[in-house]
């Protein structure tokens, strides 16, 4: 019989079909008597010891080694001993050629198709990941994110902190809440906190009393989508208001038609709808005045200096109607956070939109994974997937001077090259829209 299994001194010497698993018989190659591991005297056999082992699959059937061994006594200090087969883990049941395989494909795959490839019970899976991640957490270290984002994430049953490295487009950590018992010591500990030179954020106030202390070059500024969201907001606050006052029929046509028509951006509009928002004046002008209050905020952003966005928003202030009392709102938030809100023109590249981008799509990879996970796998499923982070992985050769040819004085059979170049490897965490098309496929 041919040895598939490649077992280290072990043989297999029976085969059947069980329940849809392979069972195979395997005994140690060799039947020395060892010594006893407690005074070292000679043993005797005392019986065989049975205990069923989960291994590789075999044809997409798990496999169980029912593993016979002898088992000895001392007679000196009876002391029972069953000699140790490397290849096999005692605690999990399982060979650790097994081990190693599911843990390899623990965060790509459900804990439950793992389960049934292999025969494991979901539980073993589960406590193989755990082991898994403990490891990756002690041993996967990313760079300290440039321009960083710290928002919230609704995610595995709570509001969970996302810490994005938005010029790489990355997810940096993922962190169980947003409460300051979890961010202060968070910050405190972060490797090389001088790197981070913009901290991206939404109005939260304890975002920025959890990391200022901690980042000393880092700079605030709030994300742009959360500020022009609010004027988005505003509409919809003056919209309600004004379909309130009117019958049934035409209130649902507001409803139903006229609010995505003003929520939309008029770019994205075609000619006919852009037609109907022209109409919109003579029959329905204070939301008129709402729509073009909502677009003369956002259009504050297409400024690029920052002189220019300060004199718009002042301007648009000033110009705001009474009837508008949600815009003013607006107003008084802007003025709360202005210095971080009017930073967004400090920073040498516009920080906010790749950022909001990844943070929707984040969303959607967490929904889709998260059913029936912790928050630790549902992280590390995120945080370490192989793909996604294989893609923010930089391998930088260190440049020691190979190449370099000519010598002066034109022997150049004495130059010497560098054997070996040493690789310094970086890696800057989840590549946001890797996640998102490796979840994307999965659906399609
Ligand atoms: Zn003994």
């Amino acid at each position: 019989m041919i040895d598939l299994l490649q077992l280290e001194n072990a043989t297999p010497t029976d085969v059947r079909s069980e329940h849809g698993k392979l069972i195979v018989t395997v005994e140690p190659s060799s039947d020395d008597v060892p010594l006893c591991p407690q005074c070292g005297q000679k043993m005797y056999k005392h019986g065989k010891r049975t205990n069923n082992f989960a291994d590789t699959p075999i044809q997409m059937q798990p496999v169980v080694l029912e593993v016979i061994r002898t088992r000895y006594r001392c007679s000196a200090c009876n002391t029972m001993h069953t000699p140790e087969l490397s290849f096999l883990d005692d605690k999990r049941r399982a060979t650790h050629r097994l081990i190693q395989a599911v843990r390899s494909r623990c965060l790509d795959k459900t804990f439950s198709a793992l389960g049934e490839d292999t025969g494991l019970v979901v539980n073993t899976i589960k406590n193989i990941a755990l082991d898994y991640i403990e490891e990756l957490e002690n041993t996967v270290q990313f760079e300290t994110p440039t321009i960083m984002g710290i928002d919230e994430l609704n995610v595995a049953g709570g509001m969970r902190c996302v810490i994005t490295n938005i010029a790489m487009r990355s997810m940096y950590d993922l962190l169980e809440d947003r409460t300051q018992n979890t961010l202060i010591p968070y910050f405190r500990s972060l490797p090389n906190p001088e790197n981070v030179e913009w901290v991206c954020t939404d109005m939260w106030r304890p975002f920025k009393r959890s990391f200022s202390p901690f980042l000393p070059n880092a700079k605030l500024v709030i994300d742009k989508f959360h500020v022009v969201r609010m004027a988005s907001e505003a509409l919809e606050k003056e919209r309600k208001k004004l379909q309130a006052l009117h019958d049934k029929s035409f209130r649902l046509y507001i409803k139903k038609s006229l609010r995505w028509l003003t929520l939309k951006r008029p770019d994205s509009l075609n000619e006919e709808e852009l037609e109907a928002l022209e109409q919109l004046g003579k029959y329905l002008p204070e939301l008129k005045m709402a729509y073009e209050f909502k677009e003369a905020f956002y259009q504050i952003y297409d400024f690029q200096n920052k002189d220019e966005a300060m004199t718009a928003f002042e301007q648009w202030a000033d110009h705001l109607p009474q009837e508008l009392p949600a815009f003013k709102e607006v107003v008084k938030t802007v003025n709360n956070h202005r210095e971080d809100i009017f930073a967004y023109w400090d920073s040498p590249v516009k920080i906010s939109n790749a950022y909001t981008e990844c943070n929707n799509g984040l969303i959607k990879v967490a929904n889709r994974l998260g059913r029936g996970y912790t928050f630790e796998v549902l992280r590390a499923k995120m945080l370490y997937n192989k793909e996604a982070r294989r893609i923010t992985t930089m391998g930088t050769i260190m440049n020691s001077g190979r190449g370099r040819v000519t010598s002066t004085t034109g022997n150049t059979s004495k130059v010497t090259f560098p054997t070996k170049i040493p690789r310094m490897v970086k890696e800057y965490g989840a590549h946001i829209p890797t996640l998102e098309e490796i979840i994307f496929d999965e659906e399609s």
